[in-house]
């Protein structure tokens, strides 16, 4: 990959992509509103972030939530998160199909594809394998003014670090159902709308005290790691 185009938006029309917001925002809300204790006001809303930036339209660092029109640039990036796909799923055989970039300032900082089967790791999906590799490639833990261009829709493990590392959007491809996983791999989605009790694993919480004393404890601490 070239490195140094700058992520200038210029405002060239949509390419038809335009469908992902009405589908992704729901699964979205979703799976924010079962993280409703943290996600604040965001999976609240009815309103696709329709309101693109207009004059200029420049993507920089530092503005999440921001939905502006998809660029010449953006699918010179997701075409190479394809390239890495189909790598790693049609040429090398070694996984399922799923590849992904991080571009920061106009540079792709980190290129994965998947490895759950060659790591052994079930959370070694491509997005959060190009997150491990940004944040080692930067030597931070957060990657704010980053872009995630990913070959498929973020399952919500991969939406959720990416959210924790604090990138500021995501772009992805195919869609999770044209991947043709059986229905019982979306079921997560509304699993994680549900209280506690109802769920696939059914959370309960025990020792609670215990636990909470340690918070008070590091809390106290004079410095923190
Ligand atoms: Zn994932």
């Amino acid at each position: 990959m070239n490195g140094n185009t700058p992520l200038v938006h210029t405002g060239s029309s949509p390419d038809g992509d335009g469908d992902y917001l009405a589908f992704s925002m729901v699964k979205r809300r979703n799976f924010l509103a079962a993280a409703a204790a943290t996600a604040g006001g965001m999976g609240s809303g009815g309103t696709p972030a329709a309101e693109a930036p207009a004059d200029p339209p420049v993507r920089l660092g530092g503005a999440r939530g921001v939905t502006s029109a998809i660029t010449d640039q953006d699918r010179v990036y997701m075409r190479e998160a394809i390239r890495v796909m189909r790598q790693v799923g049609v040429i090398d055989r070694s996984a399922f199909p799923f590849g992904a970039i991080i571009v920061r300032d106009g540079k792709v900082i980190a290129t994965s594809g998947n490895t759950v089967w060659k790591d052994r790791d079930p959370t070694a999906h491509a997005e959060v394998n190009a997150i491990r590799e940004a944040c080692r490639a930067t030597g931070s833990i957060e990657l704010p003014g980053a872009i995630l261009y990913t070959s498929c829709e973020c399952c919500p493990m991969c939406y959720a670090a990416a959210y924790f590392a604090r990138i500021d959007k995501i772009f992805y491809a195919a869609g999770w159902r044209d991947a043709g996983f059986p229905d019982s791999n979306f079921n997560v989605y509304d699993d994680m709308t549900r209280p506690y009790p109802q769920r696939v694993l059914a959370p309960q919480q025990m020792l609670r005290e215990e636990g909470k004393a340690v918070w008070d404890e590091f809390r106290k601490l004079p410095e923190k790691p």
